[in-house]
């Protein structure tokens, strides 16, 4: 589940992201009074095998659910819940329609279990002394948001939106990639460097390696490197999707 959202007196509308048909919404009746026949079973974030019935209109209904993944450790970690809310935001926005991506779904699923994985493993590194209690959580806010690029290229690849990285996207000149432009749809040269803006290696070697990797096994790079990968992302989308999203982290982390 994506979202999920008060409605009238006892109801939620819900956004599900499906392998089968896409994003979809449902509402969910009566599902805030106390004794729900759903009960805890819907949440955001929660992977869900669930039963819907499609009347007239577009609004579907939730008719049964089971509960495949609650991703219970996630929901007691601030920064992994918040990774979770702008990795199902993300996804919701760049395939919003009821086209199937069973790709993209399996990758959602794969993204939530890797950061309840990982909040409990940040709840068994967290104690010791101030400072290196301060210097561990840096280091996790980097990760997640190294993490969190990574999974966006993998959406950007899903979406036929991965940025051309092996040669200029404008001329093909192989050497000398200094720049990134998202009208051109990738890495340029410095001939066609108009409208770009700069790329570090270590941006530009990021992405390469985000592309080719396993989502569990997130390239490193320097803060200012991410920034670039970021604006590469965020310029991408904006000039092929015309899609904003929210930043890859926030301040929590
Ligand atoms: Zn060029």
């Amino acid at each position: 589940m994506l979202r999920s959202m008060r409605y009238g007196e006892a109801d939620r509308i819900l956004h599900l992201y499906t392998p089968s048909r896409g994003r979809v919404s449902a509402i969910a009746k009566g599902v805030r009074r106390a004794r729900s026949r759903f009960g805890g079973r819907l949440e955001p974030f929660f992977r869900l095998q669930i039963e819907l019935h499609e009347g007239r209109g577009e609004l579907l209904t939730v008719t049964g659910a089971q509960t495949i993944d609650g991703h219970a450790r996630l929901r007691t970690d601030a920064r992994a819940l918040d990774a979770a809310s702008r990795a199902c935001d993300a996804v919701g926005r760049l395939f919003e329609t009821s086209e199937p991506h069973p790709g993209v779904f399996n990758l959602l699923c794969r993204q939530l279990a890797l950061l309840d994985e990982r909040a409990s493993e940040a709840a068994r590194s967290t104690g010791g002394s101030l400072d290196p209690a301060r210097a561990a959580q840096d280091r996790a806010a980097q990760s997640g948001r190294a993490g969190a690029l990574a999974f966006r290229l993998k959406l950007l690849l899903a979406a036929g939106l991965a940025p051309q990285l092996g040669a200029c996207a404008s001329c093909g000149e192989r050497e000398h990639l200094v720049g990134f432009s998202g009208a051109a749809g990738g890495v340029v040269c410095p001939a066609c460097e108009a409208g770009s803006f700069p790329l570090a290696e270590e941006a530009h070697s990021f992405m390469a390696q985000a592309l080719s990797r396993a989502l569990s096994d997130v390239p490193e790079a320097a803060a200012h490197a991410l920034g670039q990968v970021e604006r590469a992302i965020a310029a991408t989308l904006e000039h092929h999707a015309h899609v904003r999203l929210m930043p890859a982290a926030g301040s929590l982390s």
